[in-house]
């Protein structure tokens, strides 16, 4: 370490005081993502408690050189949080003692928090006040509201309330010379030019450090209900949700489709959750509504013009809050259940929602052609336009014939998504994972446009370095 890094240090560990910053040892979860594939060493984590101290952090950082992985939970799964083996030194910002919720505007139908506070913390919040905050996903527990501003996270509700995006209304960033933005507005409208804060929204941390954000809070719904219905018809797969949109207006908050065959084995790996249709599908889709009144009349009516179309071929209504739940836990077992099969290759990949059924078909005719024993199986939001594609091949997990195709099988695959008009980024971002396959995703122009503004934001690429752009 050069004498001018160790003055660098001291510097920051002035600012910080004993307990805001973590070395050596200490610094070991900081510094490897949730899943154990990326990580690289870190001079220093810092633990700040106020903008000011974000500011200062970054001020020091940028006059020495020292480049910044800003985190939050640390639950990105492309590796976007963590220091790379690459490129300059850095430290790891996290911003895990920011966790004051600011104000909660029941009038105003606002929240203002700190970019360290949990996800679930801001829902409960919300919850106390009588309100509902819309983000809710499997680890909404760990993740911070600064880093799913910063990957625009998706989960269960978009469909009804959008994305990250649409629930952030105002934003405070540290920008990489150590300058604040305070973009903390509260406005649902505002014609006054560029708006800043959504450039900050999806940036990965590239462009600055988001420190508080005011927050879109909602009405609560107070009755909730899911169907659970067999489709006999999956090529229909875009009218049937048509249907259900056009039944239930803004009361639809979920359209998902499942795999009969993974229903099976969910069934058969987790005897606790009951078989909730005697009738057998290739595909069941779970659909909810949450409003004010009429939601079983809704679902009542949804069904019966989708059977007569044909469409749908038996279904069940969640008559209580356990079969309620049991529908969702047999929903949320289908994704691990991807684990038991050793290597798969995964997307998690968006289309115009017509496309899904051309995707699904298509992808299976891909794989096929490359490696004949391939397995597509896929599952997700249908409303969304969102799917978890998954392929593996037949018989022994990890063949070694269907190792040596991957490359090409990813390759043909996401040249598929995109000739569906699709992208194969539809949550959790880009970070290291994605850095390289994105590029065939954007135009020369939409990189070069990136590249600049990157460059106006952040010159010297100092703020998460080899993350979101290939190197
Ligand atoms: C089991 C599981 C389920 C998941 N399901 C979903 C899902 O359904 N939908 C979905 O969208 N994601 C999902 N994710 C991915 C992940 O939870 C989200 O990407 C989440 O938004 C990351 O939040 P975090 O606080 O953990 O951010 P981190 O992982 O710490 O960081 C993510 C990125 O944001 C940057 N960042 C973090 N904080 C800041 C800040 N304050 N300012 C600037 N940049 C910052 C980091 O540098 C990094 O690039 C899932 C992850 C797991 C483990």
């Amino acid at each position: 370490m050069t004498t001018a890094t160790m003055r660098a240090l001291e510097e920051l560990q002035a600012i910080l005081g004993p307990r805001g910053w973590l070395a050596g040892e200490d610094m070991a979860s900081f510094t490897v993502d949730i899943r154990g594939s990326y990580g690289g060493p870190a001079l220093l984590v810092a633990r700040p408690t106020s903008t000011q101290e974000v500011a200062a952090v970054v001020r020091v950082c940028a006059r020495h050189g020292i480049a910044i992985v800003p985190q939050g939970g640390n639950t990105s799964l492309c590796g976007g949080a963590v220091p790379l083996t690459e490129g300059a030194a850095c430290i790891v910002l996290s911003l895990a003692r920011m966790n004051r919720i600011v104000s909660v505007d029941p009038l105003n139908f606002t929240m203002t928090v700190e970019a360290g506070c949990i996800v679930d913390d801001i829902r409960e919040a919300a919850h106390e006040a009588g309100l509902l905050f819309a983000m809710n996903w499997g680890a909404s527990g760990s993740a911070m509201i600064g880093g799913a501003i910063s990957t625009n996270a998706g989960g269960l509700n978009v469909l009804r309330f959008g994305n990250t995006r649409e629930q952030v209304l105002g934003l405070e960033v540290v920008l990489p010379d150590g300058r604040v933005w305070n973009g903390l507005r509260a406005l649902r409208k505002d014609a006054s030019g560029y708006d800043l804060k959504h450039l900050f929204i999806g940036a990965e941390g590239t462009l600055g450090v988001v420190t508080r954000a005011v927050l879109r809070l909602h009405a609560r719904p107070p009755l909730e209900q899911t169907l659970y219905a067999a489709v006999s018809e999956p090529a229909r797969l875009a009218e049937l949700f048509a249907l259900a949109r056009a039944t239930a207006d803004a009361d639809l908050t979920a359209f998902e489709l499942i795999p009969g065959d993974m229903v099976e084995l969910a069934l058969r790996q987790q005897p606790a959750i009951v078989r909730p249709l005697d009738t057998r599908a290739h595909w069941y889709v779970l659909v909810r509504l949450a409003g004010r009144s009429d939601i079983t009349a809704k679902l009542e009516t949804f069904f019966s013009q989708a059977f007569e179309a044909g469409w749908v071929a038996d279904a069940v209504l969640a008559a209580s809050l356990s079969q309620e739940k049991n529908l969702w836990t047999l929903r949320e077992e289908i994704a691990p259940l991807r684990r038991l099969r050793g290597k798969v290759l995964k997307w998690d990949a968006s289309v115009p929602i017509d496309a899904i059924v051309p995707l699904l078909a298509r992808a299976q005719e891909c794989a096929t052609a490359i490696h004949a024993a391939s397995r597509v199986i896929a599952f997700g939001h249908v409303g969304d336009g969102n799917l978890h594609l998954s392929i593996w091949p037949e018989g022994t997990p990890g063949e070694l014939a269907f190792d040596a195709r991957c490359d090409q099988i990813v390759e043909a695959i996401d040249e598929l998504i995109w000739a569906l008009g699709g992208s194969i980024c539809a949550e959790h971002g880009v970070g290291v994972e994605n850095r390289r396959r994105v590029q065939g995703q954007k135009t020369a122009l939409e990189l070069e446009l990136m590249a600049a503004i990157k460059s106006l934001f952040d010159p010297a690429g100092l703020l998460n370095p080899g993350k979101l752009f290939n190197p």
